[in-house]
């Protein structure tokens, strides 16, 4: 689903993602947005910020109240993403006008590349038990995570930033090894995007950045996983 205003540029995306195999359905006003989601139940939606009707990150919230797409972002400007990061919006990506439509589809192809855990494989191995971190409860498999029992509603990719860093939880994950888990080898954004992913989880976890009970810095290196305490 493409979500943009500017007819020319939506029509532009349209058809570099029509020339990859993707059924595309545009709109150019925020509230029409959310009501074609509902019908369309897209994988990927490509978001403008600027939008008549709701904007872009109202867009995004009620989206999130029921569809787990990916979302990628379209900015105006550099600095907006830095706003974005702190209203916690629940993009999985961000791309400041003017990009090329190519760096698009390589980031959604990207995106559509990390293996889902959901997808059950040809010859399954027994789930994987939950794991405790302190009040923390992740269930890498049945994609589900708890703090002191309550679930937390987490985004794909947040999710998959925390399962990367329990998986091995004494081992310290650098940005660009936790770019290369999650996001994939051919990914070609910036390693800020994991710092703006650590930030929105670590906000739904109720965790601290100065001390992370859940999700710690290790300065100048990356991001472990915690003991809860
Ligand atoms: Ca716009």
């Amino acid at each position: 689903m493409v979500v943009e205003d500017e007819a020319p540029l939506a029509a532009l995306v349209g058809t570099y993602l029509e020339r990859d195999g993707f059924e595309v359905a545009i709109t150019g006003d925020g509230s029409e947005a959310v009501a074609l989601a509902r019908q369309v139940d897209p994988d990927v939606v490509v978001l403008d910020l600027g939008l008549p009707g709701l904007d872009g990150v109202e867009v995004c919230r009620q989206l999130r109240t029921f569809s787990d797409a990916y979302v990628v972002m379209l900015t105006a400007r550099t600095e907006e993403v830095d706003t974005l990061i702190g209203l916690s919006v629940g993009a999985d990506d961000y791309l400041t006008k003017p990009f090329s439509p190519r760096e698009l589809i390589a980031r959604i192809q990207a995106m559509l590349r990390r293996p889902r855990t959901t997808v059950a494989p040809a010859d399954p191995a027994p789930p994987a038990p939950p794991r405790s971190f302190g009040g923390l409860v992740l269930d890498i498999d049945g994609r589900e995570v708890t703090v002191d029992g309550v679930p937390i509603a987490l985004t794909r990719t947040e999710f998959d930033v925390l399962a990367a860093l329990a998986r091995d939880p004494g081992v310290v994950l650098t940005r660009a090894q936790l770019i290369e888990t999650v996001w994939g080898p051919n990914w070609m954004g910036d390693e800020h995007l994991v710092d703006v992913h650590v930030g929105h989880l670590r906000r739904k976890l109720g965790d601290d950045a100065a001390r992370g009970r859940y999700v710690r810095t290790v300065r100048g290196v990356g991001y472990r996983m915690g003991t809860g305490r």
